[in-house]
């Protein structure tokens, strides 16, 4: 196909659902729950899948859409050419699509990090927006644990001389986590994923982390992952907020509200039989939490990630079996 003929395609099909293909990352945190639970095909190599970026659009990794016509596009190229179409009310000014979607799976604990809020990113020039984040628990071993804030009211200084002289793994509160819960982790909290733990994460489409403490672990030739102490003080805030969060009813009674963020909201789907949802004039991010549905010509197994433009007016699912879907809408 030539380019001329490949940009009148991305310009002119009309936008449809768009499912992406994963992008996996290894840490050395990561299990291997993202084949055994959902099932995927991942490369040998990846021996430690921790990761998998459902819905991103970073400036060194940007989703590749594998479904219709626009197989083989990225989301960046539909964002700069159709960006009034895909994202309609919240389009605006943005240059990037402005949410993200991933799943984690934590074998161990994640390093004790924080990230910055958009002020702060942009003062330090990081290349990425801040990064509020959202995590809902997909599986969980028994007594699974997640870290977010402290157990009591911490100064910043207090918080400042734990970094720099070692024990702020001590004053972090811990929560035991089940399958189902959300927690909100706004810009400038301290966190850490614990063992056993696996969630969808929904964010600001940032990858910057700053890490206080990785619980002395080395990599495989022996050295410590790099931390970021001063940059992490810089960043942080000493303010809790309650978590797991409280779910909200919403006018729909299959649907309830997770998170309100200033980048984005969390809705939680429900339900047995086909539903029409309207969505029109809005773009929303979809993922199954658990179960199995239809759209159209797609099944989305557990796990599977569809983005709706803001175009399409409503959608239609039908339930494969009792499905639980997240929703996110920028
Ligand atoms: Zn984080």
């Amino acid at each position: 196909m030539s380019a001329a003929n490949s940009d009148q395609l991305l310009n002119n099909v009309p936008l449809y659902p768009l499912r992406f293909k994963p992008i996996y990352k290894n840490y050395i945190w990561g299990g291997s729950r993202l084949r055994t639970l959902f099932g995927r095909q991942i490369s040998e190599e990846l021996d430690k899948a921790a990761e998998s970026w459902e819905i991103a659009d970073l400036p060194d990794d940007t989703s590749v859409i594998s479904n219709g016509l626009l197989c083989g596009y990225s989301l960046r190229e539909v964002l700069l050419l159709r960006s009034v179409e895909l994202l309609g009310l919240s389009a605006g000014s943005v240059s990037r699509f402005p949410m993200m979607l991933k799943y984690l799976d934590a074998e161990s604990t994640l390093s004790i990090q924080v990230h910055p809020d958009d002020v702060l990113a942009a003062e330090m020039q990081l290349g990425y927006s801040g990064k509020s984040e959202a995590w809902v628990v997909i599986d969980t071993k028994p007594e699974g644990v997640v870290w977010i804030g402290t157990k009591a009211e911490y100064s910043k200084e207090q918080l400042r001389q734990l970094i720099l002289e070692g024990g702020i793994e001590t004053v972090m509160r811990w929560i035991e986590v089940k399958c189902g819960d959300c927690f909100y982790i706004p810009p400038g909290m301290l966190h850490a994923l614990g063992a056993g733990v696996m969630v969808a994460e929904i964010q600001q489409p940032s990858n910057t982390t700053f890490r206080v403490f990785d619980w002395n672990r080395v990599d495989r030739d022996g050295s410590p992952r790099q931390l970021h102490k001063h940059e992490a003080i810089r960043v942080l805030k000493p303010k809790n907020h309650i978590n797991p969060v409280i779910p909200q009813k919403t006018d729909i009674s299959i649907c309830e509200l997770l998170i309100v963020d200033p980048n984005f909201s969390l809705y939680r789907w429900e339900f047995d039989r086909p539903v029409v949802v309207e969505v029109g004039g809005v773009c929303s991010i979809w993922t199954v939490f658990s179960g199995a549905v239809r759209i159209g010509q797609e099944t989305l197994n557990r796990g599977d990630s569809i983005l709706i433009p803001a175009t399409q007016k409503y959608i239609e699912w039908f339930p494969i079996n009792t499905v639980i879907l997240g929703e996110g809408v920028p």
